[in-house]
């Protein structure tokens, strides 16, 4: 087998998803030495920013905030991180956002794809943007399916079949989400924590994620049985993968 260089792709509707839903996933692979890269569609400005527009900010002014807040918690977690700007509330799939994903793809060559569920019935942006991650991996496959400014991909520059994982909604059981994957996040979750704390106008999700990390590491532990000797302290986040684990040895 080649050996394959790990990066994590991050396909997060709004500005502050990644941070929430996948901060630790992320903060874990950098922890690694390893390359992570986020992409947001949107900035969130209409539908994640109540705070802002009771303040009477413009569009634009709110759009700037949600950029630089998102940008201070990528560096937390030390992530790369990108904007697609296309817009939410709602979130549009287009041809063009596809492709501009397809380009995301075939440049950041993922072998982890981390993105939204494909149910969130309070917030129709999360599923879209699943809709256009899954999409958009399948076509970077392609090398029939041109790059957006025309020009085709060569053999290189086509992606493989990175595992997709689903991260976690904000009403897991209205969105039927059930994890089949548990995450230790222990040493990655400081720097979580950290990157929750650069979004100021959601402090009231600081301590709802963090508690979440807690019964999420209960069920880390719990799962892994006493023989690995995780620590009382465990946190966890919880992932659903979408695509079969391909394997020569069943563990
Ligand atoms: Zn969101």
């Amino acid at each position: 087998m080649p050996e394959v260089t790990p990066a994590l792709l991050v396909v997060s509707a709004h500005a502050g998803d990644f941070v929430w839903r996948a901060g630790g996933a992320i903060a874990a692979a950098a922890l690694r030495g390893e390359r992570a890269t986020v992409v947001c569609l949107s900035y969130g400005e209409r539908g994640e920013s109540a705070s802002q527009w009771l303040q009477g900010k413009a569009l634009d002014e709110i759009k700037g905030i949600r950029r630089a807040e998102a940008e201070a918690a990528a560096s937390a977690l030390g992530a790369d991180i990108e904007f697609l700007d296309l817009g939410d509330y709602p979130l549009r799939e287009s041809p063009d956002a596809v492709a501009a994903l397809v380009d995301v793809y075939r440049r950041v060559q993922p072998t982890v794809v981390l993105t939204h569920p494909l149910a969130d019935p309070y917030n129709g942006d999360h599923p879209a943007a699943a809709r256009m991650a899954l999409e958009a991996r399948v076509l970077a496959q392609a090398i029939g399916v041109a790059n957006s400014d025309g020009s085709f991909p060569t053999k290189d520059e086509i992606i493989g079949a990175p595992p997709v994982f689903f991260f976690e909604p904000h009403q897991p059981e209205q969105s039927d989400f059930k994890p089949n994957v548990l995450l230790d996040i222990t040493e990655a979750f400081p720097r979580k924590r950290a990157a929750m704390e650069c979004l100021p106008a959601q402090k009231h999700m600081w301590s709802y994620y963090t508690d979440l990390a807690v019964r999420r590491g209960v069920q880390v532990k719990r799962n892994a049985g006493p023989n690995l000797g995780l620590a009382h302290e465990t946190m966890g986040e919880a992932y659903v993968r979408y695509f079969p684990q391909v394997t020569g040895v069943l563990e």
